[in-house]
């Protein structure tokens, strides 16, 4: 049902998280959400929603504690698949960081936390 060939409209998008704006081409995650009915005839349906997070984001959330929340869980898990299964993403967002570091002083270095990849339940 979804069409991938570049059809997407080119508003401008901004990461949920940070508020960073995304831009064209930028790596970050999407996450789809609608609702419908089920059930009920005539079955009803939401209109999608496209809420964005900048690779920066979407790493840290996916490396993090699982959020409050049942809704926040389950995209919380959608985003562990999507960081989890794509190295790139992880590389972007250390560009990010490194970005950031470069202006901090130098002896700050061993307070960066370090995501593992190795503490939880990331399934291929
Ligand atoms: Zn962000």
């Amino acid at each position: 049902m979804c069409d991938r060939t570049g059809t997407e409209t080119l508003e401008n998008l901004y990461c949920l998280r940070c508020n960073r704006e995304l831009e064209s081409g930028q790596k970050s995650v999407a996450v789809y959400l609608f609702a419908q009915t089920v059930g009920v005839r005539p079955r009803q349906k939401s209109s999608a929603q496209r809420i964005c997070f900048c690779a920066q984001c979407a790493v840290s959330l996916g490396m993090g504690p699982p959020p409050e929340g049942a809704l926040n869980v389950a995209a919380w898990q959608m985003i562990r698949d999507v960081v989890g299964a794509d190295p790139a993403l992880t590389e972007a967002a250390w560009e990010d960081l490194r970005g950031v570091a470069a202006t901090l002083p130098e002896n700050d270095a061993e307070g960066t936390p370090r995501p593992t990849g190795t503490n939880g339940y990331l399934e291929f």
